[in-house]
């Protein structure tokens, strides 16, 4: 007998490899045996065994694109919502922000801007909305302000801000962290507010900041500018101040870590919400 390749696929497995290569169906092709295996103990209809095989393919496919698009997006770490403890941030309205999980205002290109202290969990509660975004196939990237505006002034003076600038457009949820915790000079607060500008109504910011919009003008170095760029971002947007301990020096004082003194850590004066006079 000679041995041509489709002697030698007899087997019907063999042939569903090959074809399940051809339609790149890995999880089918490694699992369509086995399961046919169960299908026949467990009695399962055709259509049964079908749907069993192919829901394994589309999980796996989903598990895949999840961690190569969190790569993608640059999250600092991976944190749900489900690992944010309300009871110890009770400034925080929980429902609004489960309400947030939902997405609607990425869908709407609105904003979300988190303020308040160092290790309230600004951070946390951006890449909780990041992951999910990025679960809804969201296009998403975070950033902090600094390495954004790096980048942008780099773009500037090499005379390819514009294609950076459209890199930058693109997803359609960016996150921006840090701001405030250096102030910008004013070519890069220019090139922000040009960025904040072109997202304008077009797609969603994710911001959290340390300091209370009054004291932006500051950051940006200049109150007009400042006044422009919150115009812009407050429009549409949804603002969480967040006004309670550091949860990392909660975590050091029950450790035992930190003195008495630092029992409770210096409160910052509450965030004002109103904007900068223009
Ligand atoms: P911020 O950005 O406000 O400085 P982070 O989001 O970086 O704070 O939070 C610091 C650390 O503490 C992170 O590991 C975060 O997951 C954790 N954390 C902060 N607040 C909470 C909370 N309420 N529940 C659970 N973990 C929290
Ligand atoms: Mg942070």
């Amino acid at each position: 007998m000679t041995h041509s390749t489709k002697e030698s696929l007899t087997d019907p497995f063999d042939v569903l490899t090959v074809l399940c290569d051809r339609l790149k169906l890995p999880e089918v092709s490694r699992l369509a045996a086995a399961r046919a295996q169960q299908a026949a103990t467990a009695q399962w209809t055709y259509s049964q065994y079908l749907v069993d095989i192919l829901q394994a393919e589309v999980t796996a496919r989903q598990a895949r694109y999840v961690v190569s698009h969190t790569q993608m997006a640059h999250l600092p770490f991976h944190k749900t919502l489900d690992q944010y403890d309300f009871t110890f941030q009770p400034s925080l309205d929980e429902r609004q922000v489960r309400q947030l999980l939902t997405l609607q205002w990425v869908d709407a290109a609105e904003n979300l801007i988190v303020l308040g202290p160092p290790g309230v969990g600004k951070t946390h509660l951006v890449v909780a909305m990041a992951a999910q975004a990025i679960v809804e196939r969201i296009a998403v990237y975070f950033i902090t302000i600094q390495d954004l505006v790096a980048d942008l002034r780099k773009a500037w003076d090499e005379n390819r801000f514009a294609t950076r600038l459209g890199l930058y457009t693109r997803p359609r949820l960016l996150c921006i962290d840090e701001v405030g915790y250096l102030p910008l000079s004013p070519l890069e607060a220019n090139l922000f507010f040009r960025l904040v500008a072109a997202r304008y109504e077009r797609g969603s910011l994710a911001l959290t900041s340390n300091k209370g919009f009054i004291d932006w003008g500051q950051v940006f170095g200049d109150p007009v500018l400042a006044t422009a760029i919150l115009d812009r971002l407050v429009h549409h947007s949804t603002i969480l101040n967040i006004r309670g301990d550091s949860y990392r020096l909660r975590e050091k004082r029950k450790a035992g870590l930190l003195g008495a003194a630092a029992v409770r850590p210096p409160l910052e004066a509450p965030l004002p919400v109103e904007l900068p006079p223009s």
